[in-house]
């Protein structure tokens, strides 16, 4: 049993300095946010809270290794060849449509000159701690893009054929409906997503959707399976920060190994 954990170990040693040594790979990160607040009321969802000193901190980094916000609208424009990417492009992406998003989020993010897209559960609006209808107007008048998470928040892979239809086309619409521009782009609930519910975003003429996988996309990559990495709540300020952008790196290597 030993013998068999240390050939093991070794292994795993092995196989992760190759990926170490091998190239930098191409491409930009997209992070996935969801609340930026310094509240801590739920224990279960306290994870996700980024506080906003931390925030910043952070967009203060992106901006000092020369980083560019973009949006996936952006990214399409620039797929389609109407458009070049900056240098150094990033996505930063904030999932579920909280309050804090427009209070407290998008004060600092336009401090810093910078976009986003936030993606909204479109039964939430208007509810407690979540945004109103216009201060998403607002938000998509101030350059953000707004994108679906879908109207319910559930698993699509878990839904039959005619739920999934429904929670991607009504979200959609109920956000058009009410006046905001065109949404192109959703984020999968809990990351659930299957070549099916692909061809009804293609259908539904949405042209981007987001995944919780972490790695690097680039032009060439599936524009309905975007990588993204995942920004917590930090127990170790900028260093785990910089971690979260290396685990992108490091996934982006794996994939490009195989
Ligand atoms: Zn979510």
């Amino acid at each position: 049993m030993r013998k068999i954990c240390a050939v093991l170990f070794v292994t795993a040693i092995i196989f992760v300095a190759i990926i170490f040594m091998l190239p930098e790979p191409e491409g930009f990160p997209i992070l996935e946010y969801h609340q930026v607040t310094d509240e801590q009321l739920d224990p279960v969802y306290e994870v996700y809270n980024v506080p906003p000193k931390e925030f910043s901190a952070q967009l203060d980094f992106l901006q000092s290794e020369g980083y560019t916000t973009i949006t996936l609208q952006d990214f399409m424009r620039a797929v389609h060849g109407k458009a070049t990417l900056p240098e150094k492009p990033i996505v930063l992406t904030f999932d579920d449509g909280y309050a804090d998003n427009y209070t407290t989020m998008l004060p600092i993010l336009e401090a810093h000159k910078m976009t986003a897209v936030v993606y909204v559960i479109t039964n939430e609006v208007g509810k407690k701690n979540y945004m109103s209808l216009d201060q998403l107007k607002d938000m998509q008048q101030r350059g953000i893009e707004i994108g679906s998470h879908t109207s319910d928040h559930l698993a699509l892979t878990s839904l039959d054929a005619e739920t999934q239809f429904g929670q991607i086309h009504y979200s959609k619409r109920f956000l058009e409906w009410s006046g905001l521009s065109t949404i192109y782009s959703l984020s999968y609930p809990n990351g659930a997503f299957n070549d099916e519910i692909i061809e009804i975003l293609k259908r539904e003429q949405y042209l981007t959707a987001v995944t919780g996988d972490a790695g690097l996309n680039t032009l060439e990559t599936n524009p309905y399976k975007l990588y993204r990495v995942h920004i917590r709540k930090p127990r170790f300020g900028l260093t785990e920060f910089k971690f979260r952008l290396f685990k992108a790196k490091f996934f982006a290597k794996l994939r490009n190994l195989f």
